[in-house]
């Protein structure tokens, strides 16, 4: 099953906000732009687990 397809049935389990796919053609992880956690895709499998997330970097690039 594509993920864009299961994405709808897949919620942050921080905050159960809507998830957003990181890498188009290749995805490689889940964001949730509420709470800026990252959820690593591993195998094609979303680890939507809080120990496994990560805290995405918002601050600007220099
Ligand atoms: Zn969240």
């Amino acid at each position: 099953m594509e993920l864009k397809a299961i994405l709808s049935y897949l919620a942050c389990p921080s905050c159960h906000g809507d998830l957003s796919i990181e890498g188009e053609d290749h995805p490689s992880a889940l964001l949730c732009a509420n709470c800026h956690l990252r959820y690593p895709i591993q195998d094609g499998i979303p680890l939507l687990l809080a120990s496994e997330a990560q805290a995405i970097d918002t601050q600007p690039k220099e």
